[in-house]
This record gives structure tokens, sequence and C-alpha cells, in this order.
């Protein structure tokens, strides 16, 4: 599997303090996608599902983790590995949003499996509406895990859209949902 980035803590791509993680590849490019350079598979970013589950581990010896927030790149572009990940993950925590371009309705049950709220859909940049979550408002946001729902309903209620930047020795990766033309 590919993954480029494991970040923590994200606070502003879903409720509390998460780990966020990119995955690398994407066959969908959009217009105006903020992580074009996550596209192409590279292979300094080949891994496993279970060096991943040792840096989150490791994450989880000294820090709180309230979820995880999967995208990339198109994680369902590497589906079986990405379910692989998501049974470990979720023994640490199981609040875990992930994002596709793909729509929900191209998706196999299966595929499904072990995601608490799916964010779904291609991003148009036309549509960017500076929404909580989604790049533009063709997108749903589907909260899957039914005993979830009152936590994101409050989630929806209480924040806004926000940017996060980490600084790292790659440079500065700024984390959210940004506005077109960022
Ligand atoms: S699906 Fe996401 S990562 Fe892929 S091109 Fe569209 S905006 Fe970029």
């Amino acid at each position: 599997m590919y993954v480029a980035r494991v970040l923590y803590p994200v606070e502003v791509l879903g409720p509390g303090k998460r780990v966020g993680i990119w995955f690398c590849g994407c066959p969908h490019r959009c217009k105006g996608c903020s992580n074009p350079e996550l596209w192409e598979f590279q292979e300094r970013y080949k891994t496993t599902p279970e060096i991943i589950f040792n840096l989150v581990q490791s994450i989880a010896k000294d820090h709180t983790i309230d979820g995880f927030t999967v995208t990339g790149g198109d994680p369902m572009y590497q589906a079986m590995e990405l379910q692989q990940l998501l049974v470990l993950l979720r023994t640490i925590s199981d609040d875990i949003i992930v994002y596709t371009g793909y729509g929900k309705n191209e998706l196999e049950p299966e595929m499904l499996a072990n995601i608490s709220v799916l964010i779904d859909g291609k991003y148009i940049e036309e549509l960017n509406d500076n929404s909580l979550l989604r790049g533009s408002s063709n997108q749903k946001i589907y909260i899957l895990d039914k005993a979830k729902e009152s936590k994101y309903k409050k989630f929806f209620n209480t924040e806004t859209n926000k940017i996060q930047n980490f600084f790292t020795s790659d440079g500065v990766i700024s984390v959210g949902i940004h506005r077109p033309n960022f």
C-alpha cells in the first residue's frame, strides 16, 4: 500500500484530536484538488498496514486518539489495503472518517465495513462553499455508524471550517478544507 502522511493531532477534519492518514494514489484528477502531489503512486511511500498501525500505536502510547481521518489521494483506490488497516485502527478508536472520490453507490458493501463516516464524490471547485468536512456541496456525508449520529450532530452544530498548519521536516503541510485557489 502507499501512504504519504500520518499527522497528529489533526483537529480540523472531525471531532477531537485525530490521526490523519493520507493515502497516495488517486484516479479522479479533480480540478482544483488540494493534493495533486498525491495522485501518483510513489515508491518512497510504499508501506504496509502493519507499519502504519505500529506508528499509530507509538502515538497512542502518550496521546489520546479521538478518531482517525483517512484521506489522500483516494483511500478507496487501495480498498483491500484500506480495510486491512481499518481493522487494526479500530482496536484504538472506532471513530473513523474516510474520504473517497468515488460515489457511495459505486462501492461494494464490504468496502464500507469499519467506516463510521464516509464522505464521497469528486471535488467540484465551483461548488466549494466553505463547508465543514466536505470540499464541495455535491459531496455527501454519510454517518454509517448510527451510534455516532449524536456526536456528529453536535460537531456540525458547534464547529466551523478551519485550517491547521503542520510544520514538518518536509515543509508546511496545510490541513483542512481549503477555499478555491488556496
Ligand atoms: S478525489 Fe480528492 S485527492 Fe483525488 S483528485 Fe479529487 S480532490 Fe484530489
